[in-house]
């Protein structure tokens, strides 16, 4: 409870969206909104930064490094206490079997450098999502659905919230498809607004 108290509540937060390259403003808009209404806070559009070129990578197919990306972002918009950065690229990262990141995950060749839909650090004050997974083969408004969705979750690791055990939450653990995504209710459950509401 200590502290706890040390640290700043929820409703005074400030988030910072940071279009990365060149992104359709709709895609933004829809991150600012949808952060707002879940989490009841001030969020801001920022200024564009360019895709930093040290992140690109491309070992499978053209991509940029999430991790890379969030080192990126932690950097910029000091007076902000997250920043989430909204790209088309390909993002990807690596997986690893242990917390350390000793061992990637089998099979090497695929978790080396794995194609993602956001990622977020758990607490952490940068997240980042791609609509470039999202969009690919369904109606716009279910790829906008998905961008929105996968937003408030990256957010929420942001905000200290872990994966939740209810499916139905959109919390749970993606398990590595949008389907798991696209058939959750699209809200938080009651346990992980408990947890935020400190
Ligand atoms: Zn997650
Ligand atoms: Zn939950």
């Amino acid at each position: 409870m200590i502290l706890m108290s040390c640290v700043k509540p929820i409703h005074k937060k400030r988030i910072g969206i940071i279009p990365l390259g060149s992104v359709d403003l709709t895609y933004v808009k829809i991150v600012q909104d949808s952060l707002s209404s879940v989490y009841g806070l001030n969020v801001e559009i920022l200024k564009t930064m360019d895709l930093p070129r040290w992140a690109f990578i491309n070992e499978k197919s053209p991509r940029y490094r999430a991790d890379s990306l969030l080192k990126y972002l932690n950097k910029s918009s000091p007076d902000y206490d997250h920043v989430i950065g909204v790209t088309t690229s390909d993002i990807s990262f690596t997986k690893y079997k242990d917390k350390d990141k000793k061992y990637i995950k089998e099979p090497k060749w695929k978790y080396r450098d794995f194609g993602i839909f956001g990622l977020g650090m758990r607490p952490g004050r940068a997240s980042v999502i791609s609509s470039y997974r999202l969009m690919k083969g369904v109606p716009a408004e279910q790829g906008i659905r998905r961008i929105a969705l996968i937003a408030v979750h990256e957010a929420g690791h942001n905000l200290g919230l872990p994966h939740c055990p209810d499916t139905q939450c959109l919390m749970t653990d993606a398990m590595e498809s949008i389907r798991t995504i696209d058939q959750c209710s699209g809200t938080l459950c009651n346990s992980c607004r408990d947890k935020l509401r400190w």
